[in-house]
């Protein structure tokens, strides 16, 4: 038996992974339904995992949009141009659908509103009054701000990354002059040529979506989550001094944006995973979103804590294998970064 904490992403995708081969699986979710949020943009390598998990590719296509290239410009112009992997982009609301419909369509049991609020580190929950029945396995799934990780490793507090992060949806698609299918990123660099602000659209036929990330003081928790677009245009056109008229067009088509402090989990000192409770996507090692890739390692941390556990293996290891992929890819990435700056 398996249980597992937090429908998001990996939760979700791992319940059905396992439920289909077979495993008895309970997930608690402290949200009462799938929520609404922000988008986020899967590369192959993710499209890959999900499809070898089980997840109907028909469902993925019609849960999202392709997405053809990052181009990022600046005010000399296209600075960087990536089109190696084939990526889609999705609401994330609807990838959670999607996953849902997956996991509910085997025999695992997913209780919605039924946030763990103590845990031990032998496994045992509860929710509120209610002892949860303990199982061999604890799989927590629990986001950036789990409570496992606050409970087994106090210690390893998520960081904040010295950037605001705002995502909008606008309420009609706006078509503008720039191409679509294109994840554009217009990045604004102080007088000392340090990027301050990026801002960042996608657009086609049927949506158009941007996103900002301004570099400033954390926001207070008040602050953060789905709110009216209110105040944010005049900091959000103060980072956007290149492209004004995109940016208006694009707010003008907005009502709601979600606001959130873009922070990261630090992984190099972590305690090893040790059963029962084992530690599993942004739980884990979440990284800020500007990196792109939080949501694929969340899947790939799925397929691998579903191969230990179908296979008879263990989820300890195959986690603890897990970091080590994920901590050598972030090394190659920030030489990377530093040999093309
Ligand atoms: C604005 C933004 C943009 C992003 N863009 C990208 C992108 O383009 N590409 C990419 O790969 N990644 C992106 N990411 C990162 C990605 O969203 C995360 O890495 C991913 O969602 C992690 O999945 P997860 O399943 O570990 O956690 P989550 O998806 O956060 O799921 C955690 C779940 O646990 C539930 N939960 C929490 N506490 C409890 C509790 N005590 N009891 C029960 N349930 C609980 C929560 O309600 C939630 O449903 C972005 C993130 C943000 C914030």
């Amino acid at each position: 038996m398996v249980t597992i904490i937090g429908g998001g992403i990996a939760g979700t995708l791992l319940a059905g992974a396992l439920a289909r081969n077979g495993h008895p699986v309970t997930v608690y979710e402290s949200q009462p339904a799938v929520g609404a949020g922000h988008f986020l943009a899967l590369d192959d390598r993710a499209q890959a995992a999900l499809a070898q998990l089980g997840v109907g590719i028909d469902r993925l296509h019609r849960a999202s949009y392709p997405l053809t290239e990052l181009r990022a410009a600046d005010r000399s112009g296209t600075i960087r141009s990536d089109t190696r992997a084939e990526r889609r982009l999705y609401l994330r609301a609807e990838l959670i659908r999607a996953l849902t419909e997956f996991a509910t369509g085997t025999t695992a049991d997913i209780r919605f509103g039924t946030p763990v609020t103590e845990l031990s580190a032998e496994g045992e929950l509860r929710s509120g009054a209610n002892q949860l029945p303990a199982d061999d396995v604890v799989i927590a799934a629990d986001g950036i701000d789990s409570l496992a990780r606050r409970t087994l490793e106090p210690e390893r507090r998520a960081e904040y990354s010295g950037q605001i992060i705002i995502y909008g949806i606008t309420t009609r698609p706006i078509q503008p002059s720039t191409d679509p299918s294109v994840l554009h990123f217009h990045r604004q660099l102080d007088d000392d040529g340090r990027p301050v602000s990026t801002f960042g659209h996608f657009w086609n036929d049927e949506i158009s979506v941007w996103f900002t990330r301004l570099t400033r003081e954390p926001l207070a928790l008040p602050g953060i989550g789905s709110q009216p677009l209110g105040g944010w245009p005049e900091p959000i056109l103060a980072g956007a001094k290149a492209i004004p008229e995109l940016v208006e067009t694009m707010l003008a088509a907005t009502d709601t944006v979600h606001v959130s402090n873009a922070r990261t989990v630090p992984l190099a000192d972590a305690r090893p995973p040790q059963a029962p409770v084992i530690l599993c996507g942004d739980a884990d090692h979440a990284i800020t979103p500007a990196a792109g890739v939080g949501a694929r390692d969340a899947i790939e941390d799925a397929a691998a804590l579903a191969e230990a556990i179908t296979s008879g293996g263990s989820p300890a290891a195959a986690m603890a294998e897990r970091r080590r992929q994920i901590l050598d890819e972030r090394a190659e990435a920030a030489q990377m970064f530093r040999s093309a700056t």
